[in-house]
This record gives structure tokens, sequence and C-alpha cells, in this order.
């Protein structure tokens, strides 16, 4: 038996090697860039005006103020994307606005408030400096500065700042494909009839919605009794980055997991992590291929996910290996008297400074479901640990989706 920190190391080591994917910029958000990004166009592309105004000389307003304003002939307007197509002379303005393109001649803006019109002319009140409020080209970001890194994720803000360089194609991480094999002969499909010797397939349902929440591909999802035979073929007919099967793999007579991904030619990594809930889990390789043996009892295969699976499944996608994590305060006393590190469920709240606080659920048993239902993450606790009131600690999310930083 291993240590979770044993386990985690094993598997870091044996990650397969991502997919990098072109792909158009809409279906990138979400997805982490594969290459970093340079700026293709300088920003501002040209000189331009940070306010609704008149385009002016700076030697022409210069000094004037109030009791003793400058008047200037008004010839033209530059508009969005319609510029002025002349230039701007001693004693002239012209009409701009916001983001419109300078004039040639022009190098200061008089914003509209510090301003009057008269007929074809404009008073100008007040000129506070040369160049105000004018935004040169280039002043945000010269063409071939570096925008995005290989690794970053496209969310909203950098979708929206690949589309202002003209950037409509990125390469991404492609997300990692996954089977998914659940195995037992007491199970049936959740919402058909049941036998009271039956047992309703929840980890299915669980193990596709946690598969979506952490932007991985399901391919197939695939039920077998315990079977070797079955098992076996199973596991043989499952192609995917990495293969999801749960149950079968305890030192019952009837599991067979192990063996049949044996005979498939699958490599055993570890079996047996010293933690609870999830003790029985298995990983074994195949070239690039990963199979995850996650215990049968719901809870055990949960937290399995969270801690093992996730993060391989974010590895692939592109995300930095780890958890979506925060600390919190225990809002009671939180201990561990068992002898195995706990992944122990917990509830998060806000304390009344806004900040958050853990308390530990009543049910903490391997096949209740409530107890993760009732929960929104965990805290490893050793054997013997104990958490004080008030005593800050590190809390794995259960929500996949969130990136990690
Ligand atoms: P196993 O790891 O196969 O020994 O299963 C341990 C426990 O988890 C047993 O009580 C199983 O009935 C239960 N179990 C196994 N697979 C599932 C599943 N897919 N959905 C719900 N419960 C399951
Ligand atoms: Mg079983």
């Amino acid at each position: 038996m291993i240590s979770i920190a044993e386990a985690i190391a094993i598997i870091k080591e044996n990650i397969p090697a991502p997919t990098v994917a072109e792909c158009p910029l809409e279906q990138a958000v979400g997805k982490y860039l594969a290459e970093d990004i340079r700026a293709p166009e300088p920003s501002p592309r040209y000189t331009n005006s940070a306010m609704d105004g008149y385009a002016v000389r700076w030697a022409d307003v210069g000094g004037h103020t109030p009791e003793n304003p400058a008047t200037l002939a008004i010839i033209g307007e530059s508009r969005a994307g319609m510029p002025f197509p002349g230039r701007v002379g001693s004693g002239e303005a012209i009409r701009i606005s916001t983001g419109a393109m300078l004039p040639d001649g022009a190098d200061t803006v008089i914003r509209v408030e510090d301003t009057r019109e008269e007929g074809q002319q404009v008073i100008i009140n007040a000129a506070q400096r040369l160049g105000q409020d004018v935004r040169h080209r280039g002043e945000e970001f010269a063409a071939g500065d570096l925008l995005l890194r290989r690794g970053s994720r496209v969310a909203t803000p950098q979708a929206a700042l690949l589309a202002a360089v003209g950037i409509n194609q990125v390469a991404v991480f492609a997300p990692a494909t996954v089977a998914i094999l659940v195995t037992g002969s007491e199970l049936v499909v959740t919402g058909g009839a049941i036998a009271d010797h039956q047992i309703r397939d929840s980890n299915m349902t669980m193990l596709r919605a946690a598969v979506q929440e952490s932007a991985a591909t399901l391919l197939s999802c695939t039920r077998v009794a315990d079977d070797l035979p079955a098992t076996t073929v199973a596991i043989g007919q499952a192609t995917a980055d990495i293969i999801l099967c749960t149950g079968g793999v305890s030192v019952g007579r009837h599991d067979h997991v192990k063996e049949a991904a044996e005979e498939n030619g699958f490599t055993p990594l570890f079996w047996r992590v010293k933690q609870k809930p999830g003790k029985p889990l298995y990983l074994a390789r195949k070239g690039q291929t990963l199979l995850f043996g996650l215990p049968g009892n719901p809870v055990s295969a949960f937290m399995c996910f969270a801690h093992y699976v996730q993060p391989v499944l974010g590895a692939l996608a592109g995300k930095p290996f780890g958890w979506p994590t925060f600390f919190a305060r225990a809002a009671e006393e939180i201990g561990n008297r068992g002898g195995r590190p706990n992944m122990l469920r917990v509830r998060v709240s806000r304390d009344q400074e806004g900040a958050y606080a853990i308390t530990s659920g009543e049910r903490q048993g391997s096949h209740m479901l409530t107890s993760l239902a009732d929960s929104n993450g965990y805290v490893i606790l050793e054997s013997g640990q104990t958490l004080r009131l008030g005593k800050r600690v590190l809390v794995y999310s259960y929500d996949f989706s969130k990136s990690i930083d």
C-alpha cells in the first residue's frame, strides 16, 4: 500500500502526452493555449482620439484660458470608420469622435466640454497639455509583443483580445478522451425496474457528469457483469486516453478488473492507497493510455476521481496538474480518529467576515451519497490529526470546471 503523495507522484510520471489541435477562436473558449501568441500588429493600430471633441494643433491652443480663449475654424470631421482626408493647418480644427483617426497636422484633442461652437468656429476654453486625449499607435503593445503565453486559459477576455488583433484560429490542447466501464453483476440502469437484491448504477451517471465538468470528451460508457472474459473484452474495446473502471478492484473472488487490464497488456503502476475512502484504487498503463480502477463504492469512486483522475484530465487539457482549491477556517473542531489519512467531506459556507468556513458532515460513510451531496469539497487529515476551531486549512473543491492557479 502506498501513500497519497506516492500515488500522485506515480500518476504525474505517467500522464499521457497531450494532443494539440488547431481550433477556431469561438471553440477555443475554455481551452488552454498550446502556443505563445505574439501580436501580429500594434495596438492601437492607428493614432486616434480618446474623447469626443476637436482635433487641433497645440501651437494654436496652448496657454489659452476661458478669459483668453482660442478661436479656430472648423474645416471638417473625423468619425468612427470615416477619417478626415485632409490636414489640419494653423488656426484650424476638426470635429472628432472617440476612437476616430487623428488627422495629419493635429497633435492634441480638446474635449467637447472645454469648447463652444459658434457658426463654423470653435472656441477653445482650456487646453492642459500637448498631446492630451490622443491614443498613439502602438502605445498598448507593438507588433511582435507577447500577448498570451502557452498554457494560458482562453477565457472571455483572452478571446476578445485575440479577436481584436485578428486572430481567429489558435492551437489549443485537445480535451482528454475518456471511456467509462462500470462493473458489477448487481447493477441495473437507473430509472428502470429493480429487484430487492439489486443496486442502481449511480456511478455511471456520476462519472459521466464528472468527466463533463472536467471538460474532457467522453467516448464510451459501458456496463459489464462481474465476469473476467466480459471485463477483458470490454477493456480491450475501450480506446481513450483514460479508461475509468468502477468496481471490481478489491480482494473479492468476483473482482476482475486488475486481471482483465493485465490480460489486455496493461502494466500495473499501483494498487491500494493508504487513505479513506478509496483504498482499493488501482492504476495501470499501456502506451499512452491510463486505466484507473476506481472502487465501486460511489463515494470512494468520487473521491478517487476528484483527487487522482481530475488533475490528469486537466493536465491533458493543458492546465497545470492540480486541484481547484481554496483556504477556509474550521467552524468546528474536525478530527480524524481513524488509522488512515481521511478525505473528509466538508460543507463550505461564509463566516461573518465573508471568509470561507467549513463544517464536517455527520455522515461520512463511503456508501452514503448524501455525504457528497451535502458537501462542496474535502480536506485531507492525517491519522490522529485534529483541526481546532478557527484553524486555516486547504479545501479541495468539487468544482472541477474551475481553473487551477
Ligand atoms: P465493489 O468495489 O465492486 O466491491 O463495490 C463496492 C460497493 O459499491 C458494492 O456495495 C456495490 O454494490 C457498490 N457499487 C459498485 N458499483 C456501483 C455503481 N456503479 N453504482 C452504485 N453502487 C455501486
Ligand atoms: Mg463489484
